[in-house]
Parts: C-alpha cells; structure tokens; sequence
C-alpha cells in the first residue's frame, strides 16, 4: 500500500486538531531527518536501498512535497510516469536484498503503523524507512544514516510516540522492535526468565555508539 491508497479522510481529522505552528514544527523535523536519511544514503553510509525502501510513488512523493519543498500541491497520479529511476531500481543490490526479506520488513513496517501517530503525513513514509534500516547490520540509527542515536529517538517518538515509549528500558532500537513482534506472535526467543538474568543483556541493551 503506498500513499495513494494509505490516506483516509479520517485520519485527516487529527491533522485538523493540531494548529498550524505544531504542524509546521513536526514537519520541518521530519523533512530534515529525511533529507539527512537522503544525503547519508547518497554518501554510501546507510544500509539503505536507493529508494530508501519507499514504493517508487512513495519515494518521489516525499522528495517533491517534503524535501524539496516545491510543487506541495502537486498530484501524485503525475509522478507515476517519472520512470527515470527504473534501471536503477533493478540493479540496486539492496533493494534486492529487502525484497528477499520482504515479510521481515513488512512485520517492522506494520508495527510502526499499528503505532503512529495520526499527526503528519510523513509517518507513513518514515515507517517505511525505518523498516528497511532493520535489514542492515549495525545500530539502527548508523544504518538509517542519522547523527546519532539520540536523533533516532526523536524521530520514534514524534512519529511513533507509544512504541517509542513502550521501550522504557532503553533498549536497543532493533532488538526491541523484533522482541515486540516475538512476543506479539507468540514465537517469544528469549530465553532467560527477565533481563535482568539474561547473559545477552548487553546485546540488548547498553550504548549504541
Ligand atoms: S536481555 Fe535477554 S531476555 Fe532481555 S530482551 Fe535481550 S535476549 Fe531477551
């Protein structure tokens, strides 16, 4: 589902609730973690495909009406036809690469979703995101190509705000959204009684520098 089809009048009731000078801020935050998303994945320095892990509709959506700060308006049935980027697309080993784990990103992906907050368009786009940077081997913040982990944070919890506040312990971003999904399904992997106990506690948890 991209975003043509994800928006339903009712969830444009909650941007209604907020004023402009709060829509305006989450925003311009969510436009600069995606243009630096965008710049660290053109530097080589993300685990990221070149698409971001975005449907291509999605993807020039956002760098039109969010990035580039131009054409806002403009209809998305228009960039349907902007097929410039197809060769890329097929040769981006990445992108390949998220497409085998395709289940995998779509159980993050909907985990996000189920936990959004209603309150900007760009949650759609950054659960997206955030779920192909899963697929990588390191941090998760290092793998989305953001500052820091601190700057992650803040992303998780202005756009996914009760996930991102069910992680009370501070636990690893990765660790703790696939030990949400291994509870979720029943298929529960860890084997010590809490945390406490466990002797991967660190794995878990801990500085991710
Ligand atoms: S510290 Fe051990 S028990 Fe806790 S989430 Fe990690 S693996 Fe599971």
């Amino acid at each position: 589902m991209n975003l043509v089809t994800a928006f339903r009048p009712d969830q444009w009731a909650q941007h209604i609730a907020l004023n402009g000078q709060q829509r305006s801020l989450l925003s311009a935050n969510n436009s600069r973690w995606l243009s630096q998303i965008v710049r660290s994945q053109r530097q080589g320095r993300t685990c990221l495909p070149y698409f971001l892990g975005l449907s291509t509709v999605d993807y020039h959506w956002m760098m039109h009406r969010q990035l580039l700060g131009r054409q806002r308006r403009m209809p998305l049935v228009s960039l349907w036809n902007q097929g410039h980027d197809a060769p890329l697309h097929e040769e981006d080993l990445r992108q390949q690469l998220l497409e085998m784990r395709k289940d995998e990103w779509l159980e993050i992906r909907n985990l996000l979703r189920k936990n959004k907050a209603g309150k900007n368009d760009c949650e759609l786009i950054m659960s997206d995101i955030v779920a192909a940077g899963c697929l990588g081997g390191d941090h998760l913040w290092r793998d989305l190509g953001l500052q820091s982990r601190s700057e992650l944070s803040q992303l998780m919890l202005q756009n996914f705000p009760t996930l991102a506040a069910a992680n009370s312990g501070d636990m690893k971003w990765k660790k703790f959204f696939y030990k949400q999904l291994c509870e979720a399904g029943g298929g529960y992997v860890c084997r010590a009684p809490s945390c406490d106990q466990c002797s991967a506690y660190s794995d878990c948890f801990g500085p991710e520098e």
